[in-house]
């Protein structure tokens, strides 16, 4: 089911007796400075795949319907990056669901465009009813003073102080941390450390069918689809990123599994393929 309401464009698919819908929160136009360990000739590589230069960054959020429950894969930007972002409440207002309809956000990991919708600049929880699931390694990390002091000055701010102040209001009671299983119904976390320390991925599975929810496995697909080791000045740990990306692609590649990613472009899922060692990326329409 493929509609478009105004700016708010919605695609769903179905996993067995799963719903899955993608909810975009916009976009963002990226320098090439955030690359690290880039192609020869990165610019010519994105025109060849398709892409814009500089590069346009997709934020996807993933809405799943399992057992009459709803959780939510991320929750965008709110409004903390720029209009072309935040869009996720009016993608929710136009399936028709409530943000206290929502009864647990499933976190790839804490950065601004994926947890910065948490809460508002009052604290308040915009999920009201909601669980925080996410990785154990996940708020220990962001609430490390000598990682903070580490961490470049722009990131000290927006990613330590930020991940700090969004998840502050669900901490005391509404947080469930994992270290891998079913986390909710239907759905699995799947550790892929690298790009933060708990960085997950979940696989969504019923009857036959599953869809791997991969995260931030990439940001550029027209970059790292064909060059898995280009790395992004915001992974924590790149070369982790770097191996996790790959062991990612052969898995999905090895089990014709279909993907959903943050960063991928609208619908936000695809399937993917290996011709003599290169990987490809076949959006799903
Ligand atoms: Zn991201």
């Amino acid at each position: 089911m493929t509609s478009t309401d105004g700016a708010a464009a919605i695609h769903s698919r179905r996993v067995g007796d799963i719903e899955v819908t993608v909810l975009p929160d916009g976009y963002l136009d990226a320098t090439l400075a955030v690359v690290r360990n880039p192609p020869p000739d990165p610019e010519d590589l994105i025109r060849r795949h398709g892409g814009r230069v500089p590069p346009r960054i997709s934020v996807n959020t993933f809405l799943v319907k399992s057992a009459d429950r709803f959780a939510l894969i991320d929750t965008g930007s709110g409004d903390s990056m720029g209009p072309t972002l935040g869009q996720l409440p009016r993608a929710l207002a136009a399936v028709g669901v409530a943000p206290g309809a929502i009864d647990a956000i499933l976190l790839t990991h804490m950065h601004p465009d994926h947890s910065n919708g948490l809460s508002d600049a009052a604290g308040q929880r915009l999920f009201p009813n909601a669980e925080v699931v996410l990785h154990e390694n996940e708020i220990p990390h962001w609430f490390d003073d000598a990682a903070m002091a580490r961490a470049i000055e722009s990131q000290r701010i927006r990613y330590f102080g930020q991940a700090r102040e969004q998840i502050a209001p669900y901490r005391r009671d509404r947080v469930r941390e994992f270290r891998a299983g079913e986390v909710f119904p239907g759905v699995t976390a799947i550790p892929i450390p690298g790009h933060t320390p708990g960085h997950t991925a979940y696989l969504v599975a019923s009857g036959r069918e599953s869809l791997l929810v991969w995260g931030d496995t990439v940001h550029i697909p027209e970059l790292q689809v064909p060059r898995p080791e280009t790395t992004m000045m915001f992974d924590t740990d790149p070369a982790a990123a770097a191996a996790s990306r790959v062991r990612v692609f052969d898995m999905v590649v090895a089990e014709n599994l279909p993907v959903a990613g943050m960063h991928l472009h609208f619908p936000g899922f695809a399937r993917m393929t290996k011709h003599a060692g290169a990987f490809a990326l076949v959006p799903e329409t």
